[in-house]
């Protein structure tokens, strides 16, 4: 009795970390936690974030109902004010010239886009969004300020990257530490 007891508890203890090991092995994004890759080339300043869905507008799947489809258009129209998300260093005069979303369980004309749904999903979402800045004075260009952790209280943390003519940098953004200096 006893025995077998113990034989059940080392199989549960042994199957354990194979069950975390299989989780694991899909890549799963942490939610609370995006991605921003900042590039200088030029006058071109280009800004690639990817972030889990659920930290944008609380689900990662399509909308069900008009509720969420309004969530996802807010969601849209604040990513697309991004000159007020993104404050690269002001002497620098950097203006915002286009904005591309993308997320393979979101229809793409309620992102504001062109083209047809398309993609799978595990369970998990990403929003994939690309913002082009064009600065006048790129010479002058130190640092970006991020102000997207007010706009979506589910984001709380950044892994950002800088990649310019004078090397790169990267940094962990939260609110606290909003910029990225270089
Ligand atoms: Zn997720």
């Amino acid at each position: 009795m006893r025995s077998s007891l113990v034989r059940a508890a080392l199989r549960v203890a042994l199957l354990l970390p194979l069950c975390l090991g299989l989780a694991h092995a899909a890549p799963a994004h942490v939610h609370g936690q995006g991605n921003l890759e900042i590039a200088l080339d030029g006058a071109q300043l280009s800004l690639h974030l990817e972030s889990p869905l659920h930290d944008l507008i609380g689900f990662e799947r399509a909308p069900r109902n008009a509720a969420e489809q309004q969530k996802v258009r807010d969601m849209a129209a604040r990513l697309r004010a991004a000159d007020r998300l993104f404050l690269p260093t002001a002497a620098a005069g950097c203006t915002l010239q286009s904005v591309s979303l993308v997320s393979a369980v979101l229809d793409p004309a309620l992102l504001g886009e062109a083209g047809k749904a398309g993609g799978d999903s595990d369970g998990h979402a990403d929003l994939d969004a690309d913002f082009s800045f064009r600065c006048d004075k790129p010479e002058v260009l130190q640092g970006l300020k991020v102000a997207l952790f007010g706009q979506f209280p589910g984001l709380h943390r950044l892994q950002a990257s800088f990649a310019g003519p004078r090397g790169q940098k990267a940094a962990r953004l939260d609110a606290a530490n909003p910029e990225l200096r270089w």
